[in-house]
């Protein structure tokens, strides 16, 4: 069967593909810890799962506006302003079914075949996949340890040029957990505006930030907000991954365009999924600042046993719920460890490699479980380091 180009370079998501195979191991009988898949252990907030319910009990299980209800784009331009000190007005807020929508409709958008677009590497797999899908170059750039895994400025300026589009920053970072420091979004704005490009800036992770840390949003440097497409949701700071909700903030006539493909792809967002992201928005935050006081716990476990196993160093991420361990001591490949650890230890994480060239030498582990499961996991990955 022949299908079309546009489809040729897509590839399964690492992440789904080792929960599959630790699941077929669970089947067989194999007990199975998890460090591969990125979302919050802990339940939706109950306010929030209460808010849903009642919206189905009052029939909110209706088609609404493609780019979403009036009462939740007004609650998030205001919380989402706040946050990043902007002024953003509901018309320039576009709600979809989790943030990936709003990575995908922005870049159809706005890149012609042929054009460039600088993104990060190791970076989240769908940049990679919606680039192509529009007919885009993907130019990477290297997120290196040494630079605390913020963008690679030098190789930045070497390859941005008139022919960029679109620039991707995601900060805080998956798989790296870095965060890119004020000093160099002035330097990447700089380039921006010279080269009269778009940024997507991807801040779904910028809640979940350690030791006090506020993460700065590109947006909010003087004359960017006009040419940038901030992506934020739900999944990650209110534990909301099955309810599907996120949203994008763009200018307003993009935000029309993108409602345009919304509307003839996926319609609109769940009806009562945006009721309950408006209690999520407008309820009590302690549930949201207690689960991220409670993954800076786990981080400090996690890379303190992670640096105390032979040939494995781990730098301290900054933010989001990800261990990113150097393994190039160890003097395998990554994903060549990443099965063994998953076949002989029962630990199911994933390879640097799924997250693109430049994650080579490192594995992924999603912080977001118990302090006793990450202490039991890394008991075992201890074991199989020291056995090889
Ligand atoms: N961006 C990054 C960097 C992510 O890691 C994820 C999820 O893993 C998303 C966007 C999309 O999340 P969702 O579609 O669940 O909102």
């Amino acid at each position: 069967m022949a299908y079309a180009k546009r489809t040729h370079h897509l590839a399964p998501e690492g992440a789904y593909q080792v929960l599959a195979k630790a699941g077929q191991l669970e089947a067989a009988g194999k007990e199975i810890i998890h460090f591969e898949i990125g979302q919050p252990d802990y339940e939706t907030f109950s306010n929030v799962s209460l808010a849903g319910i009642k919206a189905i009990s009052e029939g909110k299980t209706r088609y609404t506006d493609p780019i979403g209800i009036p009462l939740l784009r007004e609650a998030i331009a205001e919380d989402a302003g706040r946050r990043r000190n902007i002024k953003i007005s509901p018309e320039e807020v576009v709600v979809s079914p989790g943030g990936k929508p709003n990575l995908f409709f922005p870049t159809l958008a706005l890149v012609e075949p042929g054009d460039e677009v600088i993104y990060p590497n190791p970076g989240f797999p769908t940049y990679e996949a919606m680039i192509g899908v529009a007919g885009g170059v993907a130019v990477p750039v290297p997120l290196l340890e040494k630079n605390n895994f913020s963008f690679d400025l030098d190789a930045f300026d070497k390859l941005i040029n008139k022919r960029t589009r679109l620039v991707i920053l995601n900060s805080p970072s998956n798989p790296t957990g870095g965060v890119i420091p004020r000093n160099d979004l002035d330097h990447i704005a700089a380039q921006v505006q010279k080269y009269d490009c778009w940024i997507m800036s991807d801040e779904i992770y910028a809640r979940i930030a350690y030791d006090g840390r506020q993460v700065f949003s590109i947006a909010s440097l003087s004359g960017i907000k006009e040419r940038t497409i901030i992506v934020d949701g739900f999944s990650k700071s209110y534990s909301m991954t099955g309810w599907r909700l996120g949203f994008g903030i763009m200018p307003k006539d993009l935000a029309e365009r993108v409602g345009l493909l919304l509307t003839h792809s996926l319609g609109s967002t769940a009806h009562f999924t945006q009721f309950a992201g408006v209690e999520a928005v407008v309820g009590p935050q302690d549930m949201v600042d207690g689960m991220v006081a409670e993954f800076q716990r786990r981080r400090d476990a996690i890379i303190a046993g992670l640096n105390a196993i032979p040939g494995v160093n781990c730098q301290k991420p900054q933010g989001a719920f990800y261990a990113f361990p150097n393994i190039s001591g160890t003097g395998m490949k990554s994903s060549e460890l990443a099965n063994l650890i998953l076949e002989k230890a029962g630990v199911a994480l994933l390879p640097g490699s799924s997250f693109g060239l430049y994650g080579e030498g490192y594995l992924r582990l999603s912080y977001a479980t118990s302090i006793d499961v990450i202490e039991k996991g890394l008991s075992r990955i201890r074991a199989v380091l020291s056995s090889l």
